[in-house]
């Protein structure tokens, strides 16, 4: 059997189903929907509706409800609504700017840098970021089989410089926690892995998705576990995802974030500044902060990398050492992300 299916199909109503799958299948996912939910003028309308037909909208309810309403430039919103200027062709945005294909080892395993490798467990997430690099990636080619994942698995235990996993996607706490606990522990079999990293944004999409049972399955792996959780804004982190950090730290999991710099989202110091600060109070490290991929249908999101450096310094200004985040950009074939400070 394999470990999990791939691809936003696998999310649907069950019987046994708690209130993070609960708010899976109450997210908006009509672009109409989302703009009248916010109270947005009608002009705003069909372009969404073109340009979701490119990538569609995915955005839980908990989530639009820390939007402000009748505010088209609200930084949450800006993140998950289609806009027309997406359908533009720009010159070097492309469907695949971070070479994901030359890096591939096996069906959903990608291979790029020194001691770690990353599993694209499943297609889906629990939002549908406007700006994604991966919004054009083959998911469907991602290891779907019980023979994918033997083969991916051996792949990972064939080669012994390696000695961390990262999980990600797509978003890889999309799987319920039953196959996320079997497939830590294959991996904690492979005796040269020592670490088991995990990129989500569902805590804080969904903070109820940091449930007893993930808890439970990151605490008894023999593996050390990390968490990397990606927010953008401060408003993003309202009382309810405060609480499942929390849950995280307090169950002794070093939780980092990572931030993607974009225009009209925290393209600004004082805005930047105050993500880094609700961070650190919520005893987050900014980890990276991330020059924009050139992906196809999000060039208007796009900071110069100048104006980038310019505010990271500001930044280093303003706040403790540890609370500035390394501003790096992904560069094809390069043997790690690249520092532009
Ligand atoms: C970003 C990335 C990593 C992790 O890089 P770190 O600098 O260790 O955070 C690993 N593998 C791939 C393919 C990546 O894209
Ligand atoms: S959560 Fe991550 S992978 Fe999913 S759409 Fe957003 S940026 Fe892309």
């Amino acid at each position: 059997m394999p470990i999990v299916a791939n691809g936003t199909d696998s999310v649907g109503a069950s019987p046994r189903e708690g209130p993070w799958q609960q708010a899976l299948r109450t997210a908006i996912r009509d672009p109409l929907e989302l703009c009248r939910r916010l109270g947005l003028p009608a002009e705003w309308e069909a372009g969404a509706r073109r340009a979701a037909r490119l990538f569609p909208v995915f955005a839980p309810l908990g989530y639009v409800d820390r939007m402000r309403p009748g505010d088209p430039g609200d930084p949450l919103l800006r993140q998950v609504l289609p806009l027309d200027v997406e359908l533009e062709e720009v010159d070097g945005f492309v469907a695949d700017p971070v070479g994901d294909q030359d890096a591939r080892l096996a069906p959903g395993l990608l291979r790029k840098y020194s001691g770690r490798v990353l599993l694209i467990t499943t297609g889906a997430c629990a939002v549908h970021c406007r700006y994604c690099f991966r919004r054009h990636y083959p998911y469907h080619e991602g290891p779907r089989t019980a023979a994918d994942w033997d083969q991916l698995l051996g792949e990972i235990a064939a080669d012994p410089t390696l000695d961390e996993v990262l999980l990600s996607g797509g978003d890889p706490l999309m799987l319920p926690d039953g196959q996320l606990a079997e497939l830590a522990r294959r991996l904690s079999e492979i005796g040269h892995l020592r670490r088991l990293r995990i990129h989500t944004r569902l805590p804080i999409m969904i903070p109820q998705r940091v449930t007893d049972e993930l808890l439970g399955w990151l605490r008894a792996t023999r593996l050390t576990p990390l968490v990397v959780v990606h927010a953008n804004h401060s408003a993003e982190l309202d009382q309810s995802v405060a609480q499942a950090l929390s849950r995280l730290v307090d169950a002794g999991i070093p939780v980092l974030n990572q931030a993607v710099l974009l225009r009209g989202v925290n393209d600004r110091v004082e805005l930047l500044a105050a993500l880094c600060r609700r961070l650190v109070d919520l005893r987050v490290l900014p980890y990276y902060l991330h020059q924009l991929d050139r992906v196809r249908g999000a060039a208007h999101f796009e900071v110069p990398v100048a104006q980038g450096r310019r505010l990271v310094r500001e930044l280093r200004d303003l706040l403790p050492g540890y609370a500035v985040p390394r501003y790096v950009q992904e560069v094809s074939g390069a043997a790690a992300k690249q520092p532009l400070v």
